[in-house]
């Protein structure tokens, strides 16, 4: 456990346990602001804050989970982890590098490292361009090997994700639902990445194809020893796949935890109304669900204070007040909610 005796204020996890681990994802206070033009003359009369100020870390090895409801940054903060699109400040390490500012060339030599898996397997696979295609097109584009080596490794990767080399002459229209997203999977891979972000990789799917992907991703994250940021909006899903789970609500982290802690002892109020809505495998035990008032604010208009006191069953004065930061409550589990810390930003009950 860490010091938790005097100020533990942080907005950059980790404790003293994940010091140990190896980073591959550095997110230092990161923000994206998009402008909302408006006038005659277009000019910028506000901003749209889909991330406002976070910082985590991401481990060799691990899977971590982001989870959120639409509108909370979390598809905008995977984009600006692979430079698909610019933060606005702060900083994104990949792999000891710095990416944030680097230039588009720069970028360009480290993508072949990180990958996306889309939502829409469909949407996301051109659908003029055969399976075996669309898996050799990123090697095209990163990779200087040979047209046999590319051959042999699209047949390879076929193989891997289970639909056979032959597959590779056939269009994605040809396949159900969770077979195009094993080719999106495919496509991922043909890098040989070390990072992958799947952003909502099964929300698409029914759910008894969805456990098979899952399945997948868990079997190739331990043989080509990957490490993953798992961007979904429920709870329910996320917990399968991850070592750690972040919670994010309206642009910012509300929680961050392992996930046994995170499911066990949720202690933000909107992760315990995310936690009340999971299906309890065990009919015999009964959760009470908390229903959340009202919708999310819009992020170009954030609440002051705790972006989530609008909507929050524990609300009190200092919530409207003052905004909270990220606090270690140890062994790795931090909250950003004024219920565990005093004014001076002491932890008024460590977990552990
Ligand atoms: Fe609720 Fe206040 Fe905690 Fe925000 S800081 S989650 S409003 S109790």
């Amino acid at each position: 456990m860490t010091v938790i005796n005097e100020k533990t204020k942080t907005n950059t996890p980790p404790s003293a346990l994940s010091e140990n681990k190896e980073k591959l994802v550095e997110v230092k206070n990161v923000k994206k602001y998009f402008p909302v033009k408006g006038g005659i003359l277009r000019r910028t009369v506000g901003h749209v804050k889909a991330v406002d100020d976070v910082s985590f870390n991401i481990y060799k090895g691990e899977t971590l989970g982001v989870v959120g409801e639409s509108g909370s940054g979390k598809s905008t903060l995977g984009r600006m982890i692979l430079r698909l699109i610019d933060p606005t400040e702060g900083q994104i390490i990949f792999d000891e590098k710095d990416i944030s500012t680097a230039s588009q060339r720069k970028v360009r030599s480290s993508r072949k490292d990180m990958q996306m898996i889309f939502q829409d397997p469909y949407g996301s696979l051109n659908p003029r361009m055969s399976v075996g295609e669309l898996i050799e097109e990123p090697m095209l584009l990163h990779e200087k090997i040979s047209k046999d080596e590319r051959k042999k490794r699209v047949v390879e990767l076929l193989e891997t994700v289970g639909l056979g080399g032959e597959a590779r002459f056939k269009y994605p229209h040809e396949f159900s639902g969770g077979q195009r997203q094993r080719i999106g999977i495919a496509r991922a891979l043909s890098t040989k990445p070390k990072f992958i972000i799947g952003d909502e990789p099964v929300s698409a799917l029914d759910v008894s194809v969805q456990s098979q992907v899952l399945n997948l991703m868990s079997q190739l994250q331990k043989e080509f020893n990957l490490t993953y940021l798992f961007i979904a909006h429920d709870l329910s899903v996320v917990k399968h796949i991850s070592d750690r789970v972040a919670v994010m609500y309206l642009g910012r982290i509300a929680e961050i935890a392992p996930k046994r802690s995170l499911y066990k002892e949720p202690l933000h109020p909107y992760t315990k109304a995310l936690i009340s809505a999971v299906p309890e495998p065990d009919v015999t035990k009964k959760r009470e669900k908390i229903k959340l008032e009202g919708d999310m604010p819009s992020p170009s208009n954030p609440p002051t204070g705790c972006p989530f006191h609008t909507r929050c069953p524990e609300a009190h004065d200092r919530c409207k007040a003052e905004r909270p930061e990220l606090t270690d409550m140890g062994d790795e589990h931090y909250v950003a909610c004024h219920l565990y810390t005093e004014e001076d930003g002491t932890v008024k009950r460590p977990l552990h």
